[in-house]
């Protein structure tokens, strides 16, 4: 059962990967406690901020590092620091920022939408955005020609969300950045790397605590000293309207040390023996071909892929779905491939045992609509 069916809420089973939607991540025990004890206590929070950020940059490897409360947080905070640095007069005058040099520029094939317009968090931060080039291609010379002294900073996007061929690379980014003297500022909110980015020299780079490193919902600003220690003052300003509590920063160190050392083969191995005896059970059922699949973008992560013979079957994958999200309790799956039949079942957020709720309801849905074995049909 699931603490929020005390709220009268549905038990949800996430087969689909890292969802806000879903509540983000699922934290592990000792995850859960650290956040339990520090909520029961009292700290100078500048005192924590400070030391939590020291040690996220010593795990990392990064010169210095702000927490935040989310990656989106990140940005707002990021381009607030770009913009009015370390003085306090423009820090407390923020989002205002008329008559500064307050142009964020970012291709436009990075300007997503990742549950709120990347343009309107740039825009809290005080940023006027500007999209460069074209979505499908930007080239080194359209974001040459768009720098000028109101130029605040350069920002990149490193998701799947974004367009991904034709789009200036990172490092020509950084080298008209340098070049120019303006910081380049990389989200890369759900990368599983944690150094690459700054090992290809961005000023700041900024992360989720709640996606690949599997937090709280939190986050966290990497980079250059003097910017970082910017972005922190930021929270005597706009910073303020995205403040993170003491369990959350504690939350996110522990999660961070568990990343850091986990093994991921391991992990892996372990995701997809489940995935495995989940396909072993799905192979007697008609209308249905189940198979792992590694993931598309060669990641070790192994899914169950469904493929649904939807005429045989006389249900759509989408009407499936709508069955398995319909349900009590309600799955989620992975529905990138369901415009080809297909649906997939992500071993990474899925909790011990799930993997047969799922089983089990697959089954159902299956043996009511199967024509052979529907009474209307077999009558
Ligand atoms: C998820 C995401 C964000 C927002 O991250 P939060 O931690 O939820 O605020 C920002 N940018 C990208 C590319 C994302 O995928």
């Amino acid at each position: 059962m699931s603490v929020y069916t005390d709220l009268g809420l549905k038990q949800v089973i996430n087969a689909s990967g890292k969802m806000t939607a879903l509540g983000g991540s699922a934290v592990a025990a000792e995850v859960a406690e650290a956040m339990a004890r520090a909520a029961r206590d009292y700290v100078s929070m500048e005192d924590l901020f400070r030391k939590a950020g020291q040690k996220v940059a010593t795990l990392i490897g990064a010169e210095a590092a702000c927490i935040t409360s989310g990656a989106a947080a990140g940005i707002a905070i990021s381009i607030a620091a770009c913009i009015a640095g370390r003085d306090l007069a423009l820090i407390e005058r923020l989002p205002d920022s008329g008559g500064l040099r307050n142009e964020v520029l970012l291709p436009k094939g990075h300007s997503v939408n990742f549950g709120a317009p990347l343009t309107q968090v740039i825009r809290l931060g005080g940023g006027r955005p500007v999209e460069v080039g074209q979505v499908n291609e930007v080239k080194g010379a359209h974001l040459q020609g768009a720098v000028s002294d109101r130029t605040a900073a350069l920002l990149y996007v490193k998701s799947h969300h974004t367009v991904q061929k034709g789009i200036i690379p990172l490092e020509e980014m950084v080298r008209i950045g340098k070049e120019k003297g303006i910081p380049v500022v990389v989200d890369a909110a759900a990368e599983e790397d944690l150094r690459k980015y700054l090992d290809l020299g961005a000023d700041l780079v900024i992360y989720s605590g709640g996606k690949a490193i599997e937090g709280p919902t939190s986050g966290f600003i990497c980079g250059r000293k003097d910017l970082i220690e910017a972005c922190q003052m930021q929270y005597r300003g706009v910073g303020r309207a995205m403040k993170i509590g003491k369990e959350g920063i504690l939350g996110l160190l522990a999660a961070l040390d568990r990343y850091l050392n986990r093994d991921r083969l391991q992990d892996a191995a372990d995701q997809r023996k489940r995935m495995e005896w989940l396909i072993a059970g799905l192979q007697d059922i008609p209308h249905l071909e189940a198979g792992l699949t590694q993931d598309e973008a060669g990641r070790e992560i192994y899914r169950a892929q469904i493929r649904i013979d939807e005429k045989g079957l006389g249900l759509t994958a989408k009407e499936v779905i709508k069955l398995l999200e319909g349900g009590d309790p309600a799955i989620y799956t992975r529905n990138h491939f369901v415009n080809l039949g297909i649906i997939s079942i992500d071993p990474r957020p899925l909790l011990p045992g799930q993997e047969a709720v799922v089983l089990r309801r697959l089954h159902e849905i299956f043996a009511e609509a199967t024509p052979p074995c529907n009474p209307r049909s077999c009558g």
